[in-house]
């Protein structure tokens, strides 16, 4: 190491060049341009020595069906040479391109990495194609840097799933987890069990649409699909010659329908049940009596001889306590093993399983609830559900995968547009998957050493197809490589010239269906003295347009404004509400082919100053307090950053309206989402004041929750009628103590999910 970074200092100093921005994704530790070309036009002749052979087959195959490059190879070229270095860090490589290309490296997966890098570095088309010359020193800042894919909630065949592979490997990913079991289908042959996939992977219906969409519909079609061991032996060498480790996930005890579809037995009821076409979590788990255990065991012991991978996931997560209360078996295993409940309960069982691991050389992970109850002497745990789990595991020494639903949920929404396809929810945007650090913040350098890396989960409930995984998948996956690889993670900025100057091209060489969703303007507002402009932002270098609204729109006379748009793709139209007006704007741009429509509603309180004083969650904060007089409904499905989500027993704020007014009405919107533990709340209390010292208690106000809008499973605009003076209106929000039970997240402090604001006042 020390030699290479001596030489790293020796070509800048020589060179008296600068580090400059990269091309490559994730960009490597150490770029350097250089004067000049390198010229291959069609044609490469390559030296195969010490050019591993299933990477030379990798590398040609690109070059031609890719590219279109011919490709020789010779023994005696020095067009391009490979050369294999002792006493270098894992996994390190350099690239030096000047008229011929020296590539060193130090592991044949780091002659992959820089195989792969060396085909992101190739410019220009057809017969010109040609190399800028550049130094390269390179190597990963995390060992698992990982995809996951759920296989289950929608199944993809074995070419796709090598797609998948194919194009993660493209950018240094390394593990690919491989979700093959859950309620709504078995995906892998076990030859012990047979109705495991007989019955198991195939269901008779799907849910339509979100569902928490009322009334809930289905489409009534088997479906379904399973690999048989043969296949997935295929995938995994596919992998393996990509440097890519599959995880394989045995879902337990929960989401553990579709095996007990196949062998009812095994539940605590034995009660014969089908394998639902419905998305969520279910009472009915694997029973904690030892003949399940045993059933799993078998299961894994399969798993093992067709996985090397070190690590086996069991999942773990999500597993209702309700049967295991009432199983006479369950409850005997507890009384005979001296556990306290059933938590403890969870946690012997996943201990029984880690034994079973272990004691065949493997290491268990799972989700972090395997916490609960105690965690497992060997376990590995995946924190999902925000960075807790992973701290909490990686302070008690065990390792740790950082992928949590804030950065790395691939099934959430990654923009606000209004053309953005269905989702399961949340917000999670380029940019915020660009600020994933897999260490959390204040962990000494002893803890870090238990983060193995991090991971983003594509759960598939709403990704029916391969052309929406991709959608999904990227660019989110760009801005995730170069987390987990950088050693220092270059600017947002730098980061996105890299993908639009080069990975968008990268990318359609491969015919990648990635989001363009980056590249929508995103909807700005700005109130002004003469009236409010509205600003779009895109993604796209040099891109923006203003829109200005006369501010005689606003108060109320609701003629004769003017729209302004600097270009002819922004249409504006106009529709007069009662006392609100509201505007949607189509916008399209060179990037984003389809217009989309944008709605903006103009009212009295836009942009009031608003002091919370209790904070949103971090997952739905918006953009703070203004979020909620932004002018931008938040509406259903929704999308996380239109609303401000708070998980508090009180919530309460102050609206300045900026003078001693005459305040007529007041207008808030809650959204109920049962799903996702988002419900109205109870009540809500109003005071006034003229200076914000001494308040004026008005009323308390019920929530009306049988509303005909609550009713159809929308969203719910509360609206009341103040009458009263003032300056400052206050008003504290309370929300029932707990989730009832038998709805999912019982006994949890229910969200509560505002906006828009709207106060009527002169
Ligand atoms: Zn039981």
């Amino acid at each position: 190491m020390r030699k290479q970074l001596i030489v790293l200092f020796f070509w800048i100093s020589i060179f008296d060049l600068t580090l400059a921005q990269s091309p490559i994704i994730p960009a490597p530790v150490v770029f350097i341009e250089q004067e000049g070309i390198n010229e291959i036009g069609n044609l490469i002749s390559l030296n195969p020595e010490n050019l591993p052979e299933e990477i030379k087959e990798y590398f040609i195959d690109k070059l031609i069906n890719v590219f279109g490059i011919q490709v020789v190879v010779n023994s005696n070229s020095k067009k391009i040479v490979f050369k294999k270095l002792v006493n270098t860090p894992p996994d390190y490589y350099t690239i030096n391109i000047t008229d011929n290309i020296l590539i060193t490296y130090s592991s044949q997966a780091s002659c992959f990495y820089a195989v792969n890098s060396l085909l992101q570095l190739i410019q220009g088309e057809k017969d010109a194609y040609y190399f800028n010359q550049c130094y390269i020193q390179d190597y990963p800042k995390f060992a698992w840097r990982g995809l996951h894919l759920d296989v289950s909630r929608h199944f993809y065949s074995v070419d796709e799933v090598k797609r998948f592979i194919d194009l993660m490997a493209m950018y240094k990913f390394n593990t690919f987890h491989w979700h093959l079991t859950d309620d709504q289908g078995w995906r892998i042959e076990i030859k012990k069990y047979p109705k495991l996939t007989e019955i198991g992977a195939w269901r008779d219906s799907t849910v339509n649409d979100h569902y928490t969409t009322k009334p809930r519909t289905y489409t009534v079609e088997k479906y379904g699909g399973f690999y048989t061991q043969e296949q997935i032996k295929d995938v995994v060498e596919y992998a393996q010659n990509r440097f890519v480790t599959i995880v394989p996930e045995i879902e337990m005890p929960g989401h553990s329908r579709a095996a007990l579809a196949a062998y009812p037995y095994y539940s605590c009821t034995g009660k014969q049940l089908e394998v639902p076409g419905l998305w969520g979590v279910f009472d009915e788990v694997f029973c904690a009596k030892e003949e399940s255990i045993d059933f799993l065991k078998d299961i894994l012991a399969e798993v093992l001889e067709l996985f090397p991978s070190p690590y086996i996931h069991i999942g773990g997560d999500e597993a209702p306590k309700t049967r295991w209360k009432t199983c006479p078996r369950c409850q005997k295993v507890i009384r005979e093993n001296g556990l306290k409940d059933e938590h403890e309960l969870q946690s012997f069982f996943i201990r029984e399983i880690d034994e079973f691991l272990t004691s065949k050389g493997r290491k268990l992970i799972g989700w972090d609830e395997i916490l609960e109850g105690g965690l497992s002497p060997n376990a590995a745990v995946m924190s999902w559900r925000g960075f807790e789990g992973g701290i909490e595991a990686a302070k008690q020494e065990h390792y740790v995968v950082m992928t949590p639903g804030s950065h790395c949920y691939f099934d959430h929404y990654q923009s606000s547009n209004p053309n953005e396809p269905l989702a399961i929810g949340g917000f999670t945007p380029l940019e915020k998957v660009y600020d994933f650090n897999p260490i959390p913040e204040g962990f000494t350098e002893q803890q870090a050493l238990y983060v193995l890396g991090g991971q983003a989960n594509l759960w598939t409930e709403y990704i029916p197809d391969m052309k929406k995984l991709e959608y999904m998948t990227y660019p989110r996956a760009l801005a995730l490589s170069q987390a987990l690889w950088c050693t220092s993670k270059p600017p947002f900025e730098d980061f996105k010239k890299s993908f639009v100057d080069y990975q968008l091209k990268y990318m359609n060489r491969y015919d990648v269906n990635f989001s363009k969703a980056f590249f929508y303007p995103k909807m700005e507002l700005n109130q002004k003295l003469e009236g409010v402009t509205i600003h779009f932002k895109s993604g796209e270098p040099n891109y923006h347009f203003d829109l200005f609204v006369k501010s005689d729109e606003i108060h109320p006379a609701l003629s004769g404004g003017q729209v302004i748009g600097e270009k002819d793709s922004l249409y504006f139209e106009r529709t007069t509400g009662s006392k609100v007006v509201n505007y949607s704007f189509k916008v399209s741009s060179e990037f984003t082919t389809e217009s989309s429509v944008y709605n903006f509603t103009v009212h009295p309180a836009l942009e009031l100053p608003i002091e919370l004083k209790s904070k949103p969650s971090e997952k739905y904060s918006g953009s703070g307090s203004s979020t909620l007089v932004d002018g931008i409904i938040g509406c259903k499905p929704w999308k996380g950053n239109e609303w401000l989500g708070f998980q508090e027993q009180e919530i309460e704020f102050v609206v300045d309206l900026k003078k001693y007014s005459k305040i007529d009405s007041l207008e808030i919107g809650f959204l109920e989402d049962e799903g996702s533990w988002i419900h109205y709340p109870n009540f809500i209390r109003f005071s006034v004041s003229k200076k914000g010292k001494k308040w004026k208690y008005l009323k308390d106000s019920d929530l009306k929750l049988n509303s005909n809008e609550a009713k159809k499973g929308k969203t719910l605009p509360f609206s009341t009628i103040i009458n009263n003076k003032g300056r400052y209106v206050k008003v504290l929000i309370t929300t029932f103590d707990a989730i009832p039970q038998g709805i999912p997240g019982e006994g949890n402090i229910p969200w509560t999910f505002m906006d828009e604001l709207i106060i009527f006042f002169k």
